[in-house]
């Protein structure tokens, strides 16, 4: 069963797993494109593909929830205050104005003000946490306890966020309070066994999906993993997917969702 809302999809699994793409969006409504330059058209920063690269999910019975909207309309996972999740480091806020490289997305002077900003937090930012948040809930109740995997992609050269290439996957805990440790212990082991590079809680410690989401005492496991793009699809305009890079990628993908999903099962057996 697919619920479609004008800000997101969700799709019902069979699985205590909840797989999220808050940055999958590329639609903006016409009043805010209007209001853009020609930077913000070519929607550089989505996470691109994720929904054809986790394609499998759905057969194991995954609940998908995907966004719509582009990330520039508003940040999916960022805190409704605004908070910078990384504070004293160069990030992108809640209602973004620039590009990850730093270039302005509006036309001079057509930056959302308050009122703006406060509007997309309640036409386009809360009707995928409550999507998100009922989801969980339903799946909890079906299950005893749920998986929540926040799935996100970023070029892997940025120069004004992070020095150097990033690692190929970026796993992000909240520093270890999102989910249990050996959940973690299971899912590197899996990742560690594949020719891609591994970093924990480095640059990327998850962000409010997962540090809101999270709570491990209740059951509730969430993780954030954020892949380089050079993994599947080429990081220069059009962005074109690549099934043959992303064959290699997508076999580890699932061993890893498999042994976190087998392992939130057996924690929740005990
Ligand atoms: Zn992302």
């Amino acid at each position: 069963m697919t619920q479609e809302s004008p800000v997101y999809a969700l799709t019902r699994g069979t699985q205590p797993l909840l797989l999220s793409i808050p940055h999958l969006g590329t639609e903006l409504p016409a009043d805010i494109a209007a209001q853009m330059n020609d930077v913000a058209s070519v929607l550089r920063d989505t996470d691109w593909h994720l929904d054809r690269l986790y394609e499998f999910a759905a057969s194991m019975g995954a609940s998908v929830l995907q966004a719509k909207l582009s990330r520039y309309v508003i940040d999916l996972n960022r805190p409704p205050n605004g908070e910078s999740l990384y504070p004293g480091k160069t990030t992108t806020g809640l209602c973004p104005t620039e590009t990850f490289p730093g270039e302005s997305l509006y036309a001079p002077g057509q930056e959302p003000d308050a009122a703006e900003q406060a509007r997309r937090l309640e036409g386009y930012w809360r009707p995928y946490h409550d999507a998100l948040t009922s989801e969980l809930a339903r799946i909890r109740a079906e299950h005893g306890c749920a998986l929540l995997w926040d799935a996100h992609s970023i070029a892997s050269v940025l120069p004004r966020l992070f020095e150097g290439k990033l690692p190929d996957l970026n796993f992000g805990t909240a520093d270890g309070k999102s989910c249990d440790g050996d959940l973690l212990k299971q899912v590197i082991t899996v990742a560690g066994k594949s020719p891609f590079t591994i970093v924990v809680n480095g640059r990327f410690k998850g962000g409010y999906i997962t540090r809101h989401y999270g709570r491990p005492e209740d059951a509730i496991h969430a993780i954030q993993l954020e892949m380089c793009q050079s993994l599947y699809m080429n990081e220069a305009p059009p962005f074109e997917f690549e099934p043959d890079k992303a064959a290699a990628v997508q076999p580890v993908l699932r061993g890893m969702l498999e042994s976190a999903l087998a392992h939130v099962r057996k924690l929740n057996a005990r």
